[in-house]
Order: C-alpha cells, then sequence, then structure tokens
C-alpha cells in the first residue's frame, strides 16, 4: 500500500515510537488519527506535526472507546485502511520472589498481570476486530501492524509483558489467515530497547548493562523501528509475520 493513500490509527501514538510513526506518516502524506489515553500529550503533538493529523483520547482496553475511535476515524477520514497497534505499558515482577533478608515472599499481584494483559493483549484484539470490521463492510483492503516486543520470547520478570506481546504475535499470524480474503494483511515488529520516554525510570547502570548485552553496543532509536513499520504496510506479499528489530540481542 501506498504510504500517501493511508488512513491510519495509530494507537499510544502521542509519545515515543506512537509519536514517531505518527509523525513519519503524516510526513509522507497519509491521514493519521493518533490515539492515547494523554489528552495533553496529544493536543501538543497536533499542534507542532505537519499533515493531516486528527487525534482521539482513547483507552485501548475499552471496549465502547475503541468503538468510538473507529467511528470517529472513518468519520475524520471517510475510511480507515490502517492500524498500528503500538499502546504498551509494563509492570514487571517476578512471579515469586523471597526476601534474602525477611524470607518474606513477593507475588507478581493479578492486578499487575491482569493491567498489562488487558492493554497489551485485549487491546490489540478490539482495535483490530473494530478495525477490520469497518474495512471488511466497506470492501476496503487493508493492513494491521502490531507492535511486540523482544520479550516475546520469554524475559524473565514480565510473565505478563512476554505473555502479551508473544500472544499477539500469535493472532497476528492467524488473523493474516482470517482477514487475507477480504483484502487484509498483518505484520508484527518485535522492537529490542528502544530509546523511548518509557525506559526513562531506567537508571543509568541498567541501561549501560543492556547496552552491552546487544551485539550492536547500542539501543534502537525509534526511527529504526518505524522503518520496519513502513515496511509492512508497503509490501504487499508481506502478511502474517514478526519482523525482529533488536540489534541481534540474545534470545
Ligand atoms: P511510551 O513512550 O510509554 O508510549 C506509549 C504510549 O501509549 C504513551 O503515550 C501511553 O500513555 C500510551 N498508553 C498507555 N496505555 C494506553 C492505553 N490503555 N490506551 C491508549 N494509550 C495508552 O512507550 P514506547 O516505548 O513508545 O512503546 C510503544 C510500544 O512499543 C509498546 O507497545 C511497547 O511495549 C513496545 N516496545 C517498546 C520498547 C522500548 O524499548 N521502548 C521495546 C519493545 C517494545 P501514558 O504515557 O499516559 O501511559
Amino acid at each position: 500500500m501506498n504510504l500517501e493513500d493511508m488512513k491510519i490509527i495509530v494507537t499510544g501514538g502521542a509519545s515515543g515510537l506512537g509519536r514517531c510513526f505518527t509523525q513519519e506518516l503524516a510526513k509522507a502524506g497519509a491521514s493519521v488519527m493518533a490515539a492515547d489515553v494523554d489528552a495533553e500529550k496529544l493536543a501538543e503533538l497536533e499542534e507542532v506535526t505537519e499533515g493531516n493529523v486528527e487525534t482521539f483520547v482513547a483507552d485501548v482496553s475499552n471496549e465502547a472507546q475503541v468503538i468510538a475511535m473507529v467511528e470517529a476515524t472513518v468519520a475524520a477520514f471517510g475510511e480507515v485502511n490502517g492500524l498500528v497497534n503500538n499502546a504498551g505499558i509494563f509492570r514487571d515482577a517476578l512471579l515469586v520472589k523471597k526476601d534474602r533478608e525477611t524470607g518474606a515472599l513477593r507475588k507478581m499481584t493479578l492486578g499487575e498481570w491482569q493491567k498489562v494483559i488487558d492493554v497489551d493483549l485485549t487491546g490489540p484484539f478490539l482495535c483490530t476486530r473494530e478495525v477490520a470490521a469497518k474495512m471488511i463492510e466497506a470492501d476496503t483492503p487493508g493492513v494491521i501492524v502490531s507492535i511486540s516486543s523482544v520479550s516475546r520470547h520469554g524475559n524473565p520478570g514480565q510473565s505478563n509483558y512476554s505473555a502479551a506481546k508473544a500472544g499477539l504475535v500469535a493472532d497476528t499470524k492467524l488473523w493474516a489467515e482470517e482477514l487475507a480474503r477480504y483484502g487484509i494483511r498483518t505484520g508484527a515488529v518485535a522492537p529490542g530497547f528502544t530509546r523511548t520516554p518509557i525506559l526513562d525510570g531506567m537508571p543509568p547502570r541498567a541501561r549501560e548493562k543492556i547496552e552491552k548485552s546487544v551485539p550492536l553496543g547500542r539501543m534502537g532509536e525509534p526511527f529504526e523501528i518505524w522503518q520496519a513499520v513502513r515496511f509492512i504496510i508497503e509490501c504487499d506479499y508481506f502478511t502474517g509475520r514478526c519482523v525482529d528489530v533488536d540489534g541481534g540481542v540474545k534470545v
């Protein structure tokens, strides 16, 4: 598909990778609906971004808000033919941890598990379902890109996040099979550590340790993840697979 023909929703579009995708898509001539929970950051993005960018406040884990987001996109652009499932969070904790001094056990809470599953897995399910339904109803070919993670291979401390990101790659494959008959392609991108605000709270020593573990010796840049998203949108013979963009880190 041509970027300038896209009428595309980017979830989590106000920050980090989503902000980069929104701005690159708009620069290439696409019509972009940037959706996020953060209304202030969305307003700032709309102000500084050139091109056809609209914004919508929506929590991807809220069914009614997702339906409203898709309706608003069709109202704004006449149709929807693209989606980037990018919104994501993490709430890291070990499954069970024993305190060395006190012997007390700390378990990952059901709340920590559920919140990440809700946003990182149920969110893409709801957004993909609603966007695919609109495309099928209008007989519009389209493409759905989902942002997974290198943690999809199973990263200690991330039972919740790893499960969600692996599930998203499995769904990307089966959605490709289910939706091909309607002219809808899918694809996932699994970034490694990438320089975005999600990593802001990380201590410098932890960052250095991570960078040393990457064969290419550094974190990725948002633009390098965008290059994979762009490839999936543009290549009409790509569907159902995951592109790993992680500097070759050992999994
Ligand atoms: P980010 O800078 O935190 O951006 C994520 C955006 O999504 C934020 O604006 C956030 O708002 C928003 N958001 C959070 N929950 C939402 C919800 N329920 N509905 C709608 N929007 C929501 O993170 P990022 O690094 O760009 O991450 C983007 C995606 O890449 C995520 O799926 C992440 O898992 C994945 N990823 C990132 C890395 C990395 O190293 N950066 C690596 C692998 C995969 P708030 O700020 O208000 O929460």
